[in-house]
């Protein structure tokens, strides 16, 4: 698969970020996307602070994966630390997407992960979603929390902030977190009704199984 040129990620950014604001997925300046661009060694990232459903090139900023700015007159995001270690240790992953959605934020700051096999498109699609230990937003701390749960999986929730979900491309990073978003909502309707009723260790499998041939995990 080819990387994006730096216009299309910057356009893919730009959409993502509209997408995101209207779907209700995201607010005001919070969350921020990356992908990779020239042959993964450098990636795109919106800037820190900026309103995240207004992107404009000018909120667009270029890095190196230490994250040494080469191109754009912005600060990189504040959370790039979190983006660079998806990169380090998934080797499947060229985009990530991070936002504070209401039902995966409220999972996560109840720290209950979709860990268990409830829901097939869980399963299927993003692996086991952990929540990471809590640690201080924009710091080393908060990419070493989720560093444990990012090479077998495709999410992570982090403790008493938001969630953060990677993939081929920003198109499969967002709806990955549209994904998320749907099960956490589903799971907390689920456990207000009563005891969820979880698959089989078999059915779990299964589904891995046909996940990691849908190309979701590398194994
Ligand atoms: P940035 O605007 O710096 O990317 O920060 C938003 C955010 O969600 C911090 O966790
Ligand atoms: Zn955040």
């Amino acid at each position: 698969m080819t990387y994006s040129t730096d216009r299309e990620a910057k356009d893919l950014l730009i959409e993502v970020g509209r997408l995101m604001h209207e779907s209700g997925l995201n607010r005001g300046t919070d969350g921020n996307f990356s992908c990779l661009v020239d042959e993964g060694k450098h990636l795109w990232t919106t800037c820190s602070g900026s309103a995240k459903g207004l992107l404009r090139d000018s909120d667009l900023v270029k890095t190196d994966l230490d994250g040494n700015v080469i191109e754009g007159d912005a600060k990189p995001s504040s959370e790039l630390k979190i983006h660079l270690c998806v990169y380090r240790k998934n080797p499947l992953a060229r985009a990530a997407v991070h936002a504070h959605t209401v039902g995966a934020t409220a999972l996560a700051s109840a720290g209950v992960g979709l860990t268990e096999p409830l829901l097939p498109p869980v399963t299927l699609q993003l692996g086991r979603v952990y929540v990471a230990p809590y640690a201080m937003t924009g710091t080393q701390a908060l990419a070493d929390s989720i560093e444990p749960y990012v090479a077998e999986n495709n999410a992570v929730l982090l403790a008493n902030h938001g969630a953060l979900t990677w993939g081929k491309d920003l198109w499969q990073a967002f709806t990955r977190m549209e994904t998320l978003e749907q099960c956490a909502q589903i799971y907390l309707q689920v456990r207000a009704l009563g005891t969820p009723q979880y698959l089989t260790a078999e059915q779990e499998q299964a589904l891995h199984d046909y996940g990691v041939r849908l190309g979701n995990f590398a194994k």
